[in-house]
């Protein structure tokens, strides 16, 4: 594996030539590191499913250099994704649509469907550009793990798994992307992001329905699965008025604990490792997957999560919370 300061300028063309090898690359994103191959090539992609550890019926975002790509990809456009793109990309949305027949199976995990995005981030950008062609890229890290928003996390998580790593930095939204299934009859929201499902329904002037439940879901996606995100040690979402009694009893029975707290002004002591995170959604969510994996290296006994508050702008945090963490 090599780690590549996005600085260089030969490393863009390097990832191009992997890419075109059928190598891995991953690069940054504003939403978190992807783990990159080329989308058309099968071969490649199965590469990202080793790579991971991730089921082979798992779909992967293609990533594109624009919205006119989406016509290489989407057997149907709707003009509710061109609507979407014109206003959001590049950005942290994905839509999925109904996929051209040449778009390969390995990629959508089976599906008829597709899902793509432009990422907004001048690396990705570039990068695609280059390689003139859709880049698959989940997640950069190990099937169900924290998602990596450091190019050191990818190091973490992958080692030598992956070819190259661009090092563009911490990512800026910190969360995976929202996702939108374009495909069926009304739009509907499969995944929650920091495109919140308030700024979709004000462009497409009408309701968005809401995720079907994990049991339910007949579409395979790994971010609708009990504890896809989580840390190794146990960790469980606390409100706010019951951290003090509950690091108290936790400690009595000589244990040691780390706290992501937003909002309770605590003090660490010998056994309590405290991260303060900002009580503003966009920084907390920036701010998550690396206090997260921070505490998770510490072997602590428990990792207690500050429980925020329910509202609109927290929905993808509380959704990739229920997603690393057991209840209170
Ligand atoms: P990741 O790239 O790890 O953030 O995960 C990709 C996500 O995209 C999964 O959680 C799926 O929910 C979603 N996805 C990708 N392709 C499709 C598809 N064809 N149909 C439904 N969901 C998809
Ligand atoms: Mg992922």
């Amino acid at each position: 594996m090599k780690l590549m300061p996005t600085a260089d300028a030969a490393a863009i063309g390097y990832a191009v030539q992997l890419l075109r090898q059928g190598r891995l690359v991953a690069f940054p994103t504003e939403t978190v590191y992807g783990l990159g191959a080329d989308a058309a090539n099968p071969d490649a992609v199965r590469r990202i499913f080793a790579a991971k550890g991730r089921p082979a019926d798992h779909p992967l975002i293609v990533h594109i250099k624009d919205a006119e790509a989406l016509t290489d990809w989407a057997a149907v456009v709707p003009d509710a994704a061109w609507k979407l793109a014109a206003h959001f990309w590049p950005g942290p949305l994905a839509l999925i649509l109904s996929k051209k027949p040449c778009v390969s199976m390995t990629v959508t995990g089976g599906q008829a469907t597709v899902a793509l995005r432009v990422p907004n981030h001048p690396l990705a950008l570039g990068l695609l550009q280059a390689f003139d062609g859709g880049i698959a890229a989940p997640s950069a890290n190990r099937f169900c793990r924290i998602s990596p928003t450091q190019a050191s996390h990818v190091v973490e998580e992958l080692g030598d798994a992956v070819d190259l790593i661009l090092d563009g930095g911490a990512c800026q939204v910190g969360v995976e992307s929202t996702i939108v299934d374009l495909s069926g009859g009304h739009p509907r929201l499969l995944r929650p992001g920091h495109i919140t499902p308030f700024d979709i329904e004000a462009v497409l002037q009408t309701g968005l329905l809401m995720p079907v439940s994990a049991q339910s879901a007949t579409l395979r996606a790994p971010g609708m699965m009990a504890l896809h995100y989580a840390p190794t040690t146990v960790a469980m979402r606390c409100p706010t008025v019951d951290l003090p009694a509950g690091i108290q009893q936790l400690t009595t029975d000589g244990k040691r604990v780390g706290v992501l707290a937003y909002r309770h002004p605590l003090v660490a002591s010998k056994r309590v490792h405290i991260i303060h995170v900002p009580e503003q959604a966009d920084s907390y969510a920036q701010a998550l997957y690396a206090s997260l994996r921070e505490l998770d290296g510490l072997q602590l006994d428990m990792i207690l999560v500050e429980q925020p508050p329910e509202t609109a702008a927290w929905q993808a945090i509380n959704d990739r919370l229920r997603k690393a963490t057991i209840a209170f």
